[in-house]
């Protein structure tokens, strides 16, 4: 396996970042997850300006141009081989002797490319049977509209809800509003066939693939409402379901041991996850 770290295709077992790197000490860097679908980037231009939007948020420097990061990208996924899976990318304030404050202009970003293959149609299998979920308090920064690599709240509540029989972690604010996911977007179906997911806002990711499906809705003429929703809203709801570039649509059946519709994935679900790979931005690299 290779992996792209700062200016060098390094093999696996040596791609390191120096031990005073600022993503190390601080989480002080963001990242992007972009799915790879035989052999092309999937909405790549949507990922790449969040990317910017984060690094701009947090005043880290740009490490090279999108066109560059795609060479990079194209180049991991080729001496890879990778054709289905996904590419990650982090980029880093940087590594210099630790201190809390901005460094100069002479430290430069970190950047690394890696990509993982992942048989295709893995999570086809999971959508027919569907995920679980498990809620619990959202005790995350104010600012999860930025994809910082400080993931240590995701991390217990993924694992929290793994420990539970669940997969798939839930947030819930103080006034009892789910947020998102751990690592997705949630979403429920209202009775009367209305989408419902929570309004762009400090409080959630703003995610590349609930982007898409707000299209992909639109042009089936499915109404989505861009609101906040409780659990016991999501707990009487027809269908719920969570978006993410690693498995798209997935269908959710079960929310806190209760089941969601009639237990299984639903028809609005399906159908977007059916129509979600025709519908979204799929370019060369
Ligand atoms: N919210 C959070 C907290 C996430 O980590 C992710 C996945 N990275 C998402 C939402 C979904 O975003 P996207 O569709 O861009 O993968």
């Amino acid at each position: 396996r290779i992996v792209y770290v700062n200016g060098a295709y390094k093999r696996y077992a040596e791609a390191a970042i120096h031990a005073e790197d600022r993503g190390f000490q601080f989480a002080d860097a963001v990242y992007e997850v972009i799915e790879v679908l035989d052999g092309r980037l999937v909405d790549a231009t949507r990922h790449l300006a969040r990317l910017a939007r984060s690094l701009g948020e947090l005043a880290i420097a740009r490490p090279m141009s999108d066109r560059a990061l795609l060479n990079i990208i194209g180049e991991v996924l080729h001496r890879n081989r990778v054709r289905n899976g996904i590419v990650y990318i982090q980029v880093t304030r940087g590594a210099g002797p630790r201190n809390f404050s901005f460094p100069g202009p002479e430290i430069f970003p970190t950047l690394i490319v890696l990509a993982r293959a992942q048989r295709r149609g893995w999570a086809d299998e999971l959508a027919e049977q569907g995920i679980t979920i498990k809620t619990m308090p959202d005790n995350r920064w104010g600012r999860s509209d930025i994809k910082t690599v400080m993931l240590l709240p995701a991390v217990l509540a993924k694992d929290a809800a793994r420990r539970d029989g669940a997969n798939e972690a839930w947030f819930v604010d103080s006034s009892g509003a789910i947020t998102e996911g751990a690592s997705s977007n949630a979403w429920i179906v209202t009775g009367e066939g209305v989408l419902v997911t929570r309004q762009l806002d400090t409080r959630i990711l703003p995610g590349i693939t609930r982007a898409t499906v707000n299209d992909i809705a639109a042009s089936e003429r499915l109404k989505v409402e861009e609101r906040a929703f409780t659990l016991s809203e999501a707990l009487k709801a027809r269908e719920a379901f969570v978006t993410s570039a690693t498995n798209t649509v997935m269908p959710v059946v079960a929310i806190d041991g209760k089941a969601i519709g009639e237990g299984r994935p639903g028809p609005v679900a399906r159908r977007l996850r059916s129509r979600f790979h025709q519908l979204a931005e799929i370019s060369i690299v």
